[in-house]
């Protein structure tokens, strides 16, 4: 049984000495295999993981390597176990932890910087100066789950304490692994300001942090918030997600003329790029208006054609982030718990953890519209119980 020395356990969470878990081989190859339950440090608690969510990034890592960083270079064949969206229950602590407790319910950030860099210093801790240095005579202590430490496709895993954001009883599991989500874009929003009341936004992209985007534009006051997308569908759950006006930009001939119309023939304040489309860079700074700003939240594949000339004499600021920093995953946390938005709307799929390859391709081929597929460890049992 599982008892690390220093490690506190309690009864009515009995841990297995070893888990299911699964790691990465060649690019885009999955096994399942078993693994030891991971022991927590100091400042570290385990968490046993109840919902994992599949996002693009997990595609990026699995498939091309990038970002996630293990070792000192590609994940590939290092077994690494990949996801990052996902949420669960504290199972044991870390020495000294008493900031929680074993069964409290959780949802998590992916990254622990260093904690002793410039930007962790200033609470940028997605971008730490350090990150990916956490193994061999360079251990600076960084962890980001599923970038450069194990991740959540599994079913235990160790959190730093500051990851983790406690949640209620009434949130179901596939909406606490997507607090993480709801964060990412809390963190655009809070890049660009914060303030956005009464402000114009526009987002670019319906993919699950796009339509976050425009759920906590929206939550945060933000006015008018215009969507842009090709797919129907998408456009639907926007609207549901309290979008004011959408834009399907296959079916007009000018997006920038077309999202101008919607804000009274002006530019607006806010774009939200969370596309990767080659041509939305280009085409959100010819959104905003002067003075205003464009926050870049997608993986563009190649380097895209940008008019300098423009934003220079426009005076426009142009971000770019990288995953969920300054607390913004508790503040997206708090609106969820308050009802300000319904994250649930994108998520449309959930799969046993054995299933996950199933599941990634449910949402990498957008199989029967998937958004947000989901994958949980306990679904497992309850299909063997109902195969017997
Ligand atoms: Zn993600
Ligand atoms: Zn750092």
């Amino acid at each position: 049984m599982y008892a690390p020395a220093g490690v506190k356990t309690s009864k009515d969470f009995p841990i297995p000495d070893s888990m299911k878990a699964w790691v990465l081989g060649d690019p885009g190859q999955l096994t399942l295999t078993d693994k030891p339950v991971p022991v927590p440090k100091r400042a570290e608690v385990l968490v046993r993981i109840d919902a994992a969510a599949i996002c693009a990034t997990d595609l990026e890592v699995i498939y091309q390597g990038p970002p996630a960083m293990i070792q000192g270079g590609l994940p590939f064949n290092k077994n690494f176990t990949p996801g990052h969206e996902y949420m669960g229950t504290v199972a044991a602590l870390g020495p000294g932890v008493d900031e929680y407790k074993i069964g409290q319910r959780v949802a998590v950030e992916i990254h622990a910087g260093c904690g002793q860099c410039k930007r962790c210093r200033d609470g940028m801790y997605t971008s730490c100066h350090n990150y990916g240095l956490n193994y061999g005579d360079v251990d600076k202590g960084h962890r980001a789950n599923g970038f450069t430490t194990d991740g959540g496709f599994c079913e235990y895993q160790v959190n730093n304490i500051n990851t983790l954001v406690a949640i209620q009883d009434d949130m179901s599991d596939e909406e606490g692994a997507l607090v993480v989500t709801a964060g990412t874009a809390m963190y655009a929003l809070t890049e660009l300001g914060g303030l956005v009341a009464g402000e114009s936004v526009v987002v670019s992209g319906a993919g699950p942090i796009g339509l976050m985007a425009v759920a906590v534009a929206k939550a945060l006051g933000a006015q008018p918030v215009i969507l842009t997308e090709m797919r129907d569908n998408r456009l639907k759950i926007a609207l549901e997600l309290g979008a004011d006006a959408v834009v399907n930009v296959s079916k007009v001939p000018d997006v920038v003329a077309a999202v101008k119309k919607l804000n009274g023939g002006k530019g607006v304040d806010y774009v939200v790029e969370c596309s990767a489309a080659s041509k939305a860079v280009n085409d959100a700074v010819h959104m905003v208006n002067r003075g205003g700003k464009v926050c870049l939240a997608a993986f563009a594949h190649e380097p895209v054609l940008v008019d300098v000339a423009h934003i220079v004499s426009n005076n426009i600021y142009l971000y770019g982030i990288r995953g969920e920093g300054k607390g913004a995953v508790h503040r997206a946390e708090a609106f969820m718990r308050q009802k300000r938005f319904d994250a649930t709307k994108i998520h449309t799929h959930t799969f046993p953890l054995a299933d996950l390859p199933t599941a990634i391709r449910y949402a990498k081929d957008r199989v029967d519209d998937a958004i947000k597929v989901v994958v949980k460890a306990k679904l497992d049992a309850a299909h063997k119980v109902a195969a017997e």
